[in-house]
């Protein structure tokens, strides 16, 4: 079963505010929800963004600069800043096709990453029809650059993380037109209370567990009431879970952030989580309380944000932005 999200449910998941989670799980991070647009469909025919009358000015959203470049910076490969602030250089395209996956809304051009996060891709790919699932269809990655995204995302600026989404490759090569207009299986039930019986399947739980196992995974990020269906369905193997955090969004597909490269200083790292599973308690309470699934509506619209100038990311990613 296939669906798009309703302009309600993005309503509600974009006013929902964080209130009482404990301080670890936004360390860091935006305080302001973002959801993954994984629904909106893509064009076969993407146009060039018009030039910046004035990309110099330091008022410039970092977004109008990253979202116009359509290569990498030919620098030594770096991930420089924290997942939602930062840029890439040296960045690797994941090919649009594999033996086990295929990646999705070609318009948008964010099949870039840090080596290790194709690798990673590569390595899951191959993984997954081991596990009953026959292919990852592969959501956004980075901007060529990397850096702050006009459209879906707060993080996924420095090349280490990428959308899965929670459909099955099919059996087939799907066409240009395809990979825009398709969309992704909604797996939570209409109360967003648990997972919906008729989609979620075991293969589900392996394809997250095979990415949470993964070494190099530092944190995925699933819609909670998948996070609840993790924990029930986990059996007696638990530990990955601790990896599995909810989050907004995230009800079409998974996300998976990679640590730092290690040999990459500039890189700042995800925070702990807590040692637990994640699965009891006050953390995973919170997202089916009153205030996360029916949230009041605001008053007054919220205006759109301009998001980071060059002057909020690292210095580096000036280097990153002027070079060839
Ligand atoms: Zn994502």
């Amino acid at each position: 079963m296939t669906s798009s999200m309703t302009t309600p449910e993005r309503a509600r998941s974009r006013k929902a505010k964080p209130s009482i989670i404990a301080s670890w799980l936004f360390a860091g991070t935006l305080l302001v929800p973002q959801l993954a647009t994984a629904q909106d469909k893509g064009t076969l025919n993407p146009q060039p963004l018009p030039p910046l009358a004035h990309p110099e000015d330091p008022a410039t959203p970092a977004k109008e600069l990253f979202g116009r470049k359509s290569q990498p910076a030919k620098l030594e490969t770096r991930t420089i800043g924290f997942y939602s602030k930062g840029c890439l250089a040296g960045a690797m395209a994941l090919p649009i096709n594999g033996a086990t996956w295929q990646v999705m809304r070609l318009s948008r051009n964010r099949n870039w990453g840090h080596p290790n996060l194709v690798k990673f891709l590569e390595r899951l790919a191959a993984q997954a029809p081991k596990t009953g699932w026959r292919g990852l269809l592969v959501g956004d990655m980075s901007q060529p650059r990397g850096g702050p995204m006009f459209t879906g995302h707060a993080s996924h600026q420095v090349g280490l993380d990428a959308d899965i989404w929670l459909t099955p490759m099919p059996n087939r090569e799907l066409t240009r037109e395809e990979r825009e207009d398709m969309s992704a299986t909604m797996v939570v039930r209409e109360d967003r209370l648990d997972v919906d019986p008729q989609v979620w399947t075991p293969a589900h739980v392996n394809v997250i567990k095979a990415a949470a196992k993964d070494p190099q995974v530092a944190r995925i990020f699933v819609n909670a009431a998948i996070k609840k269906a993790l924990c029930r369905d986990a059996g007696s193997d638990r530990h990955w879970l601790n990896k599995v955090q909810p989050w907004w969004g995230h009800d079409y597909h998974f996300h998976v952030r990679l640590n730092c490269p290690s040999d990459n200083p500039e890189c700042t790292p995800q925070p702990a989580r807590p040692s637990d599973e994640g699965c009891s308690g006050k953390e995973l309470d919170y997202w089916f309380s009153d205030a996360v699934l029916h949230p009041k509506p605001s008053p007054v619209p919220s205006k759109p944000r301009p998001g980071p100038r060059m002057a909020d990311l690292p210095a580096a990613c000036r280097q990153v932005l002027l070079a060839p």
